[in-house]
């Protein structure tokens, strides 16, 4: 496949070579020889598909630019189901949302108000201001990050620091981004915490069953195609599971019927950009599970 200059040039800036012809790409990576339309990716990964299905834990435990408008009901026979009413038990010695089954029919608008007033833990003590969400709130492609961190807190958008603007320059080398644009090419994104830890510490258990609500709530009502989750929080909280991302990545995985594929954070990837050529070939597999997802209607 040829690539545009533009193409290059972006993963030139993301620091991410092209597909390698021969060689570079690990065993386990489960990629289509099909570029990512109509995500209008610059791919043309090298492995035969067979996107399988790894795991469907139960939820455990995220938000974007704001939205254009709440959604609207999603048209009968879109693939991604409702999620189950019933959320999973607490783990033991935790405490959930007080509010959680109120949360569980929210619409869009009521819950940006819930979360913009939340009490639920300490967390709402030192925040400057909540951070909801971004981008489409019909989107087809949703991320799920970690948790605001500093400039996420003063502008109240998630991804704004240096970690969202690599974030930004990858989206864009596969034709997505958060600005104006189709459900298709505009992401949602959300965090597993709507406040800052102090000191963007790690999110503590308690606080990420507390939230989770709010996240689930999100995924039900944007009925993405695809979930993206990056880094071990996401994970965590939407696979339940506490595997490595270096063990979860390259495989298709569900959440509630919704095809997840996990990747690593892009704070990570500021620190390790080795990773980046991996977290391109992830990009790759969601680009074609989403593909899949949308052939099957
Ligand atoms: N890291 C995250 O996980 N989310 C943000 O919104 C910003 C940084």
């Amino acid at each position: 496949m040829s690539w545009t200059r533009r193409q290059h040039a972006l993963l030139r800036e993301i620091g991410v070579p092209l597909w390698p012809g021969a060689g570079g790409v690990p065993a386990e990576t489960v990629v289509a020889a099909v570029p990512m339309a109509p995500v209008a990716a610059p791919v043309s990964p090298p492995a035969p598909v067979t996107a399988r299905v790894e795991s469907a834990p139960p939820a455990m435990a995220a938000a974007a630019v704001e939205p254009v408008s709440a959604p609207e009901p999603a048209p009968a026979g879109r693939a991604v189901p409702l999620l189950p009413a019933r959320r999973a038990a607490a783990p033991a010695g935790l405490t959930p949302h007080p509010q959680a089954a109120e949360i569980a029919s929210m619409s869009w608008d009521a819950l940006r108000e819930a979360v913009s007033g939340c009490r639920a833990c300490p967390l709402c003590e030192s925040r400057r201001q909540t951070v909801f969400g971004a981008g489409h709130p019909q989107a087809h492609w949703m991320l799920v990050g970690e948790a605001p961190g500093e400039q996420e807190d003063l502008r109240g958008e998630p991804f704004v620091g240096k970690a969202g603007q690599l974030l930004d320059n990858m989206l864009r080398a596969v034709g997505l981004g958060r600005g104006e644009a189709s459900p298709e090419q505009q992401v949602c994104i959300a965090n597993v915490l709507k406040c800052r830890p102090p000191g963007n510490r790690n999110p503590g258990p308690e606080e990420v069953l507390r939230c989770e609500p709010f996240l689930m709530r999100q995924v039900e009502l944007v009925r993405p195609k695809l979930i993206l989750a990056m880094g071990r929080f996401a994970v965590q909280s939407l696979l339940g599971s506490t595997e490595p991302i270096g063990r979860l990545r390259g495989r298709m995985h569900e959440y509630h019927g919704v095809p997840l594929v996990v990747t690593y954070h892009p704070a990570y990837l500021l620190r390790n950009p080795l990773d980046k050529a991996r977290s391109w070939e992830d990009l790759c597999l969601a680009g074609e599970v989403y593909r899949q997802a949308m052939a099957a209607g």
